[in-house]
């Protein structure tokens, strides 16, 4: 037997400001191709390592097509088609592989098509000439559509973790269940029940309650029904489509209820909806709340800047924060990162121990604040930002900053890196630049959850800082146009029945 398998994720953010070509999508070094899928083979933090295990385990036969990840803008055609266009060569070459196994990440949107994900799967099969089981795996931020899971007749499964840390398990089920429906052991069929629901990324924590609930609830509600799988999507808000919002997906046998048993689960989570409720907090309110935490429980303190989070599309590059952390100029305070190349290569011609001047920031997006003004700013550290993460849900995957600079701007830290490809995971944009991160009260960075799979654990307190961005939780500020309304909270008075 043989499948073609890969990824090909986007995460659309309809309010980023700038073109969704293909060098924004990945942003360097985030696609691999055809046998260089390989190198994803031991990668535990990968859909790709499951999908491998799992061809394994069942004697499959693996052909490599394409491997991409990336937030960004809307993309533009030209940039999806080279993507899809990548997977149906790799199909064309192989016209005797026996089903498609692929990550689609749920919430992709390019000029025009407001669902990449079955525009991917049409194109597969007009490539294979046939209707080719096909199994996908999603991204717990899917907007799932009915379509989707139509196209995808061996089942749509979902990652239940936030931070990601269930990636492999994800892939694996998908492979699994591809390779026994083409063997005849099971005849999988899917259903869904779409909630009229908004959920900001910064409440979804599933490493513990609240928000723990409701992988907890699925799973054992999957385990009681004998089920072959049951997500709950939190769908991705920045997505503007008409299919934006969360939904639970059930993927049963052929003579299961798998509508009833949806429709049973959505109601469960809209009468849960209140525990997604979230408290959005000023730059100098986070700021406060640190500075209380981290006077009574020492270092260090996190302020996590979920509104302009490069993991949902946003620059990297927002002010918010970093003007406050300025303006309050106290010593053991360190922001690790701000994306700017100007600022990174004026620090490289100076050298570590050189001074800088210049604007900071704030120069991709209109939604994330001014430049700030940085006067004889000490470059402290310089590094090429290429390192290993240590992040269970990235862990032993290479990460390129594309160069780091630490700086001191009065009696801040501030780590400048030459890409937002990747928000802050784990501590390595502090190592690479010598600092060790214990030797700091507060630490800002910018993620809306996926840090935490490292720092909650580390940081005495964790405060989340709804300053101006592109992902800013205060759903209000965005001026949506495709949106089906009423939505919760948008809409708080609403009534829904399933
Ligand atoms: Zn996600």
């Amino acid at each position: 037997m043989k499948i073609i398998f890969g990824c090909l994720n986007h995460e659309a953010n309809s309010f980023a400001e700038d073109p969704g070509t293909w060098e924004r999508w990945f942003r360097t070094n985030f696609v691999a191709v055809r046998e260089e899928l390989y190198a994803y083979r031991d990668k535990k933090g990968a859909h790709l390592a499951g999908m491998f295990a799992a061809a394994e385990e069942e004697g499959a036969e693996l052909i490599p097509a394409i491997f991409g990840a990336g937030a960004a803008p809307v993309l533009t055609r030209e940039a999806l088609d080279r993507g899809v266009g990548i997977i149906c060569d790799v199909i064309r070459e192989h016209p005797d592989a026996d089903g498609l196994c692929f990550c689609l990440h749920g919430a992709g949107i390019a000029e025009g098509i407001d669902d990449i994900e079955t525009y991917t799967i049409r194109k597969m099969r007009e490539a294979a000439g046939w209707r080719i089981p096909v199994a996908i795996s999603c991204d717990l931020h899917a907007n799932i559509k009915a379509a989707m899971l139509e196209e995808a007749d061996a089942g749509v499964f979902g990652m239940k973790q936030y931070p990601h840390i269930d990636k492999f398990e994800t892939g694996h089920l998908a492979m699994q269940t591809l390779i026994r429906k083409i063997r005849g052991e099971i005849d999988p069929v899917t259903a869904f029940c779409p909630i009229p629901l908004l959920i900001p990324c910064s409440v979804a924590n599933t490493l513990r309650p609240p928000m723990k609930l409701f992988p907890d609830h699925m799973a054992e509600y999957c385990q009681e029904h004998g089920l072959i799988d049951v997500t709950f999507f939190n769908g991705f808000p920045y997505a503007d489509t008409e299919y934006t919002g969360a939904s639970v997906v059930v993927v049963g046998r052929r003579g299961q209820d798998v509508q009833a048993m949806a429709d049973e689960l959505g109601r469960w989570v809209w009468d849960h909806r209140h525990l997604t409720d979230i408290e959005l907090l000023s730059a100098g309110a986070a700021w406060d709340k640190a500075e209380e935490a981290a006077s009574r429980l020492g270092n260090y303190v996190v302020i996590h800047e979920a509104s302009d989070n490069p993991g949902g599309g946003s620059p990297g590059d927002g002010t918010g924060m970093l003007r406050e952390m300025l303006r309050r100029n106290e010593p053991g305070t360190i922001f690790g990162y701000i994306f700017d190349r100007e600022i990174l290569e004026l620090a490289r011609k100076a050298g570590v121990g050189g001074r800088i001047s210049g604007l900071l920031g704030g120069k991709a997006s209109s939604l994330c604040g001014a430049p700030v003004r940085l006067d004889n700013a000490e470059v402290l550290a310089l590094s090429d930002g290429v390192g290993i993460y240590l992040t269970p849900n990235k862990v032993g995957q290479r990460v390129d900053y594309q160069g780091l600079a630490r700086l001191r701007a009065g009696n801040a830290e501030i780590i400048v890196a030459g890409t937002c490809a990747n928000q802050t995971y784990d501590d390595r944009p502090f190592a690479l630049t010598g600092a060790d991160i214990n030797d700091y009260r507060i630490v800002l960075l910018k993620s809306a959850t996926h840090f935490r799979a490292w720092f909650q654990d580390r940081a005495k307190a964790i405060i989340t800082a709804n300053t101006p961005g592109t992902t800013t939780e205060d759903f209000s500020l965005f001026p949506y146009r495709k949106l089906r309304r009423p939505i919760y909270p948008l809409d708080p008075g609403m009534e829904f029945d399933v």
